[in-house]
């Protein structure tokens, strides 16, 4: 007789492996970014808000839901945290994406920020370019602000036979019936669009000695050599925002400044105002500097918007987020939340 409970332990553990290894590619995943679940029976485990799915294997990360209470929300547009639907006591709140998994009808859904799909879903022509590359049968959801109106929108976007899903300024879903399938999908997406565009010429400046400014230090490695440019076309992007962690973890936009001391004088006058110091600024021409205080995923984030910034094609028209937009990601109590805990 095949027992019902460790046949469910070997599933949960086998999306635990494959949720690890998502989450220690960091060009899939980010810091807390990025979630996975799987529908049991009634109920979905779900990756817990404010964890990192690096985690997966050793911490508790995963959070039992009540799949069908979730279900009825979402059929009845009801815009909800899903705290009454906590099946498990460790003490974790769902993925603040948890509404978008229990929609999608396939027993596996994996979402990641994966930076070539974000470097090709920021242009007004993106969802033309991206079906030509990936074929008629992906969706492709304009950007909403994630969470339940996200949800909302995809609900005529796809259909119970779509397994690839892009997000607009956002990033990529895939789902499935069978793990490794679903798993090796995400993969070759990831892949193919990640060898469609690659930006390797850069001016080099004559750089007038050293600069320094106090609290923080240069990222002088070479993927960072994008930041040391006076084109006033990429301070422009460099200068504005185009995916929800990029606004969450970066600020909307990286402060640029022409010198050291514009720097410096910037940062003394925040520092009276009471208000944080940015993560990252950069000088014209000298590069990128990171502060002394910047958090892990802060750190995270910045490799992941240069390795956008790379695969971006800078003729396209891009789609930047607009103030209102920035605002309703700062100000959201869930992310506020996921914040905290990070
Ligand atoms: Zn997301």
């Amino acid at each position: 007789m095949v027992n019902i409970n460790s046949s469910i332990e070997e599933e949960l553990q086998k999306f635990k492996e494959i949720s690890f290894k998502l989450g220690s590619n960091k060009n899939l995943v980010q810091a807390a970014g990025g979630n996975t679940s799987i529908k049991i029976n009634d109920s979905m485990y779900i990756k817990a808000s404010g964890t990192w799915l690096q985690d997966s294997l050793n911490k508790d990360i995963f959070v039992e839901v009540n799949l069908k209470s979730i279900q009825k929300k979402i059929n009845d547009e009801i815009d909800d945290n899903f705290v009454e639907d906590i099946i498990s006591t460790n003490d974790l709140r769902p993925s603040t994406e948890t509404s978008f998994h229990a929609l999608i009808k396939f027993k596996y859904v994996l979402h990641v920020h994966s930076t070539s799909t974000i470097a090709n879903a920021v242009y007004t022509n993106s969802e033309k370019l991206l079906k030509e590359q990936l074929g008629k049968d992906i969706a492709f959801v304009p950007y909403i602000r994630p969470g339940v109106p996200l949800t909302n929108r995809m609900k005529s976007l796809i259909n119970s036979d779509t397994q690839i899903i892009i997000l607009e300024n956002h990033g990529l879903i895939v789902a499935g019936d069978n793990l490794e399938k679903t798993y090796e999908l995400l993969i070759n997406i990831h892949n193919e669009l990640d060898s469609l565009y690659y930006n390797d010429t850069f001016p080099v400046y004559d750089k007038e000695g050293e600069v320094d400014v106090s609290g923080y230090v240069l990222k002088n490695t070479e993927k960072y050599s994008i930041y040391c440019t006076s084109d006033q076309k990429l301070i422009n992007i460099f200068s504005k925002s185009l995916y929800p962690d990029h606004v969450i973890f970066l600020g909307p936009g990286i402060p640029v400044f022409k010198s050291a001391d514009d720097a410096n004088s910037f940062n003394i006058e925040m520092n009276k105002k009471g208000i944080n110091l940015p993560p990252f600024l950069i000088i014209e021409k000298y590069g990128l500097f990171q502060s002394n205080s910047c958090i892990d995923a802060a750190s995270e984030m910045i490799d992941c918007f240069t390795e956008i910034l790379l695969r971006l094609r800078l003729d396209n028209e891009i789609k930047f987020f607009t103030q209102d937009q920035e605002n309703e990601l700062l100000n959201w109590d869930a992310e506020i939340y996921r914040q905290t805990i990070n």
